[in-house]
């Protein structure tokens, strides 16, 4: 039997845990936390400090996974390129997490190495390169940490007394403490897409493009298949193929792309694993992005109709109000909604912000899918206890 080591168990983890169950496969579901969303669809579970190279070490040693398929940025990736040494198999491969465990791997790889067209950018590790970084790529401006995500530590600077504040927002909010940061110019983009591509065995499939709509850098809604104009899609594609072949191995990676009005691409950042803006693809895809996922690691083929999206379909997140033990309830409103449908991550606890489930929706038009799923989703309450 093929055992698997998801190192995360978050949403994202757990849709690819009850995928490669239905393959036959075992799961070994891991995280920093106990009752995390991915170790509730499996007996096997670990909670560990995952940044934690010994503790990294000691898992894969005890587990022996076949494969091991990291969820999450935030992994002691050196200790996987030491354990990929060693023979065991990381997915896509230990060098692409290392590369997009922090924004400066990825951007100078894309940018510096590959040629693709991105914003400006500049990298700060103290309050006099960040300002000098300000001054060159000029304002407006975004600011993130290098590492982090859902938006965390993010701002735009258009003002002088926007300058401080960013830096130290950005500091304050790293997922590590003193790393750098990324000071990019701002995109006036018409849209933004992600491009989930998958490496399999047969070669390279490029699904019909996500559109979303994210709020202080985390995703709110999502949708596919987004209207791109040939020259933009052809442009996005090749770039996507770029990427992901530089990246290599086997699995699906969320490119994700800006598009301005007058049809230039650029490159943002890829997830070497599905992405969250994808999650649309439970319903709008015949086989979703985490089923695409499991197929390309274990070798199995991917069909165009794998792909198909019969009809425009979209996805609305619901999001922590407070801190607690979440309950739930208006399941049976969102429910009501035509076509709608509803995953709730049971995450143990809530946060403000914090993404605790998603509801689903097709439509005979975009704007229609978009509007069930925001219902379906604005139906469900959370209260918290404790
Ligand atoms: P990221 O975490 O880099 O994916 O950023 C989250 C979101 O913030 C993106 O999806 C965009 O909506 C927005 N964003 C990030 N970088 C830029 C940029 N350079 N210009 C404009 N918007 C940006």
């Amino acid at each position: 039997m093929t055992t698997i080591l998801l190192l995360g168990s978050g949403e994202l983890g757990r849709e690819v845990a009850i995928e490669a169950a239905r393959l036959g496969v075992r799961v070994v579901a891991a995280d920093s936390y106990d009752g995390a969303p991915a170790m509730q669809v499996t007996p096997h579970r670990r909670v560990l400090a995952m940044t934690d190279p010994a503790a990294l070490r000691a898992l894969v040693e005890e587990v022996r996974p076949d494969l091991i398929v990291p969820e999450v940025e935030a992994l002691a990736t050196d200790e996987l390129l030491a354990l990929e040494a060693e023979g065991f198999r990381v997915v896509p491969t230990a060098r692409a997490a290392r590369l997009t465990m922090d924004r400066e791997g990825i951007r100078r790889l894309a940018a510096e190495q590959l040629g693709l067209p991105t914003s400006p950018y500049r990298f700060a590790s103290t309050q006099d390169e960040f300002a000098a970084a300000v001054e060159q790529v000029g304002r407006p401006c975004v600011v993130k940490p290098v590492m982090s995500s859902s938006g965390k530590g993010q701002s735009v600077v258009r003002t002088d007394d926007d300058v401080a504040r960013a830096w130290a927002y950005a500091r304050d909010n790293a997922r590590v403490k003193g790393q750098p940061v990324i000071v990019e110019g701002f995109v006036d983009f018409a849209y933004e897409v992600t491009l989930l591509t998958v490496r399999h065995v047969d070669g390279v499939t490029v699904c019909p493009p996500v559109g979303h709509v994210q709020v202080d850098g985390d995703y709110r809604e999502s949708w596919q298949p987004h209207p791109m104009s040939e020259v933009a899609l052809a442009r996005g594609t090749q770039m996507a193929e770029t990427i992901v072949g530089a990246l290599g191995g086997h699995g699906l990676f969320g490119v994700e792309l800006f598009v301005t009005a007058d049809d230039q691409v650029l490159f943002s950042e890829v997830s070497p694993r599905p992405h969250d803006t994808g999650m649309v693809t439970m319903i709008s895809q015949a086989t979703s992005e985490f089923a695409l996922h499991v197929r390309a690691i274990l070798g199995l083929p991917v069909r165009a109709d794998d792909v198909a999206v019969s009809r425009p379909s979209a996805s609305a997140v619901v999001l922590g109000t407070a801190t607690g033990v979440p309950t739930y309830a208006g399941t049976a409103d969102a429910l009501a909604v035509p076509t709608a449908q509803v995953r709730i991550f049971n995450k143990p606890t809530s946060h403000p912000g914090r993404r605790l489930a998603v509801a689903l929706a097709q439509g005979d038009t975009l704007e229609q899918a978009r509007e069930r799923a925001r219902t379906a989703a604005a139906a469900i309450t959370v209260d918290v206890t404790g």
